[in-house]
């Protein structure tokens, strides 16, 4: 029987952008148990929800460099290019990016599905 406190989330990742809600369990670039696995970005990890086994973990997303908004890895959301970007902010300095995530950039192309932004209360 494993301690239940351990796999205790440690609160719940939120993508700014498409909304998505997963529990994480560690912030970070090396998660635990993974002794061979440095990510390249401090990330929202989630323990593999299907895999008893250690090792698993899944990256849910992280912080924007620019803007500093969580955001979660899908290609719709965030590009990684020496750091985590949203795509919002990409688009804003796409000219500050180099030609191939440009091009990239024009295949994703999101489907005009406004994001729930409006950020109800600014302080
Ligand atoms: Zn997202
Ligand atoms: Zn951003």
């Amino acid at each position: 029987m494993e301690c239940e406190a351990e796999r205790r989330p440690l609160g719940v990742f939120e993508c700014q952008l498409c909304a998505l809600t997963a529990p994480y369990s560690y912030v970070g670039q090396q998660p635990p148990g993974t002794q061979s696995v440095v990510l390249l970005e401090e990330s929202y990890v989630m323990r593999g929800p299907f895999a008893p086994s250690k090792d698993r973990f899944l990256v849910l997303g992280s912080r924007c460099g620019l803007c500093g908004r969580l955001v979660c890895v899908g290609p719709e959301c965030s590009l990684f290019y020496s750091k985590r970007f949203c795509l919002p902010c990409v688009r804003e300095n796409i000219d500050a990016f180099p030609q191939e995530i440009q091009q990239d950039l024009e295949k994703r192309k999101v489907p005009s599905k406004r994001p729930a932004s409006q950020p109800g209360s600014r302080t």
